[in-house]
């Protein structure tokens, strides 16, 4: 894990389509000032909103992950968030003249590419980590998931569909971001054709297609060009949940382990996390000599409270593009 905070080299802008309004979204990634973490701003409306990307801004979680503040939403939030988390870049402002991030390819591969392309810079300060010291769960029927105590961040995800393309899939992800590139970035979002139809009927989903999702029938994957990893499904649930867990404001140290869990069980773990502060502690990494050491910021709820970032109230609109 890196010791010091990174932000982007510099801005990268591009457009793509919104999944389920179907409409031309334009977006900006912009670096950011140390300490101000992932926000979001919707450049189309009268006034700049601003949105910072924490779990207290969580409106929704049926289909994707949607923040908002005061009615103003930004849909599908998930695959950059995961891209900007997988490859390391700890503050970033995200610009967007609609109310979805654009789709692209429906996995984060695009993302990564556009980050990898502009590269990132270190910061002058250390990162923040919360570090798990006991398990943590939280479940809902037979959807269970879980964060035990882990020296670094690995993610184990189990889906269990009754397809036979699917079938039940098991896979555990190690971070590195050089992994989550080659593992985990270009898995594709997916969904049953009979799904999809019924999504249009109720006016979702209309910019969905071959080009941006995995489609599968009764019979198997519509995709001529097929799957781009066998286990293609599983993978994408662990690039979703690595996006989400962006929303603690900070990375984990911890292994989180999920079967059949989808967006609402993040945020319903994240909510755990909150909760119970004595099961966690703040920590940053510092070098000393040749070994990475492990200063305890903080163990005290009181303490916890105060420096967690999703306990704040979220910065003045324009206040993090100071870089
Ligand atoms: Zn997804």
């Amino acid at each position: 894990m890196d010791l010091f905070q990174h932000t982007l080299k510099k801005k990268v802008s591009f457009s793509g389509i919104g999944l389920h309004s179907g409409r031309q979204v334009s977006m900006t990634l912009r670096p950011a000032a140390v300490n101000s973490g992932i926000g979001f701003v919707r450049k189309d409306l009268s006034e700049d909103v601003f949105i910072p990307a924490f779990m207290n801004r969580v409106v929704d979680t049926q289909l994707a992950t949607t923040i908002g503040l005061n009615g103003v939403t930004i849909g599908t939030t998930e695959h950059v968030l995961s891209a900007l988390a997988g490859m390391g870049i700890d503050n970033a402002v995200i610009e967007l003249d609609g109310p979805e991030v654009p789709v692209m390819d429906g996995s984060a591969g695009p993302f990564v590419y556009l980050l990898n392309r502009i590269g990132r810079r270190r910061q002058k300060s250390c990162r923040q980590m919360l570090k798990i010291t006991r398990e943590i769960a939280y479940s809902n029927g037979e959807k269970n998931i879980k964060v035990v105590p882990y020296d670094g961040f690995k993610v184990t995800c189990e889906i269990s569909f009754d397809h036979d393309i699917i079938k039940k899939q098991v896979y555990t992800f190690t971070y590195s971001s050089e992994k989550f590139i080659q593992e985990i970035a270009k898995a594709r979002t997916f969904g049953f054709l009979g799904q999809v139809e019924k999504l249009r009927e109720n006016g979702l989903a209309l910019g969905g297609s071959l080009d941006n999702a995995v489609v599968i029938d009764q019979y198997g994957v519509l995709n001529s060009e097929g799957l781009r990893f066998a286990d293609e499904f599983v993978r994408h649930k662990i690039l979703d949940l690595i996006g989400d867990f962006a929303l603690l404001g900070c990375p984990i140290m911890g292994h989180i382990i999920a079967s059949k869990s989808g967006h609402g069980q993040h945020l319903g773990l994240m909510r755990e996390i909150a909760l119970h502060p004595e099961s966690w502690e703040f920590v940053k990494l510092e070098k000393q000599e040749d070994r990475i050491l492990e200063k305890v910021i903080t163990t005290t709820m009181a303490a916890g409270n105060k420096i967690l970032p999703f306990f704040l109230p979220p910065p003045a609109t324009g206040e993090v593009c100071a870089v």
